[in-house]
């Protein structure tokens, strides 16, 4: 899908929201969600969103949502790090098919990184051990200040 086109409700992310599609869960607050990545690019990624704007991407979004999404971002940020004690952590942003995105509801990932371990495929298909994800999502909530 191009940067053109509209924002369809239906999309999965908008689906978690409405509790129409499961998810585990990390964060949630009265504007956004954070939740984890089902295929992971690396253990504890976690993608995070806005609750209600109806923006496929970051060029859509007002500033105000933006704002939400950014805040809750940074924090899930912080408590990654701080749960996971990774050499790095990746944010990342993608706008239309042609920059990789493949779920037109605007999100950010967060991914930790290691040294020495490389980062897995993006999208990949292969879906992550629930138990795990879980375990991943209550350490990473701990954290969350
Ligand atoms: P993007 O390609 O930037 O649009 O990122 C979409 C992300 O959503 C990818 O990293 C997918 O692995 C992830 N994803 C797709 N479906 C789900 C789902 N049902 N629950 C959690 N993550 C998902």
């Amino acid at each position: 899908m191009s940067l053109d086109g509209h924002y369809d409700p239906d999309n999965i992310f908008a689906k978690i929201v409405r509790g129409e599609a499961p998810s585990v869960k990390v964060f949630e607050d009265h504007d956004t969600l954070a939740f984890m990545d089902v295929f992971p690019q690396g253990r504890g990624h976690v993608l995070v969103i806005h609750k209600r704007a109806d923006a496929r991407n970051i060029l859509e979004i007002e500033p105000e949502a933006l704002t939400a999404v950014t805040l809750t971002t940074q924090r899930i940020a912080r408590a990654v790090r701080a749960a996971l004690q990774p050499d790095g952590v990746l944010v990342a942003q993608l706008n239309g098919g042609e920059a990789g995105q493949t779920v037109y509801h605007l999100h950010f990932h967060v991914i930790p990184r290691w040294q020495g371990v490389p980062m897995g495929r993006h999208a990949s298909g292969k879906m992550a051990d629930m138990a795990e994800l879980k375990e991943l999502a209550e350490a990473i909530a701990l954290e969350i200040s």
